[in-house]
């Protein structure tokens, strides 16, 4: 691993996981936006219109590979309900932001995630590439559990239009990261956006199986995760006292 200059990490399940009562925290205070805005809304009818929405957007975004917006199939949900929103109505970008500060309180740290970042940050360019909607709300989070200031380089898909395993955010991250392809090791949780699309980048991809070592729930998702395997041979950690022993650094 002599040859690695930079690393980069995932965040959600890799750096941080958040209460598995977020989402329905998130949910709730969506609705009571959306209901403070003066629409009358059926709980739980518009629950399911939400959900079933946001499912169709998140697959199209997986299939092609481009980023959606909780805007949209939050407008769409709101059509099946009889209201024509459209995505840039000021009344649902309060709502976008009012689902998120659920989050805000509710993401932790992988134990020892700080003092990983610290041994590293002197020895290797730093950098966190997350598939993330709604940009501002991912930096917050980030900026909240306090792992802002060990990073070089934040790229969020949100921000970049496109969502790993897309070739075009990795060679972002690369061309961010200022060394070569092959000089970079990527550390994530989930085999298809991560492993898949780093080792397709030509990156070093490292897989990290804490929370499903530990039985903790994946969160956030829209969709339900399968218990996928990557499709390659990967170098794969549970803690980061394996991260640091991969790179000689224990
Ligand atoms: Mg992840």
């Amino acid at each position: 691993m002599n040859h690695i200059r930079a690393i980069g990490f995932d965040l959600f399940n890799t750096l941080i996981t958040a209460d598995p009562k977020t989402l329905n925290e998130a949910m709730s205070r969506l609705i009571h936006s959306l209901q403070e805005s003066g629409l009358k809304l059926g709980n739980e009818s518009f629950k399911e219109a939400h959900h079933k929405a946001a499912v169709q957007f998140v697959e199209k975004a997986r299939r092609d590979g481009r980023e959606t917006h909780n805007r949209f199939w939050i407008s769409a949900a709101l059509h099946t309900q009889g209201y024509n929103v459209p995505p840039d109505d000021p009344r649902i970008a309060a709502a976008v932001d009012a689902y998120f500060s659920a989050f805000f309180h509710n993401c932790y740290l992988i134990p020892g995630t700080k003092e990983m970042l610290g041994a590293l940050k002197d020895l290797y360019r730093l950098g966190l590439l997350t598939n993330f909607t709604h940009a501002p709300a991912a930096r917050e989070i980030i900026d909240r559990v306090e792992l802002t200031p060990y990073f070089d380089v934040v790229l969020i898909s949100g921000e970049l239009g496109f969502r790993k395993p897309h070739p075009l955010v990795f060679r972002k991250l690369i061309e961010r990261l200022g060394v070569e392809k092959n000089q970079i090791l990527y550390v994530g949780d989930d085999p298809g956006p991560d492993i898949t699309g780093a080792q397709r980048a030509g990156l070093q991809p490292v897989w990290t199986t804490y929370i499903r070592d530990n039985n903790l729930p994946f969160v956030p998702g829209v969709l339900s995760r399968v218990e996928e395997e990557p499709d390659v041979k990967v170098l794969r950690i549970s803690t980061w006292k394996d991260l640091l022993s991969l790179l000689d650094k224990a």
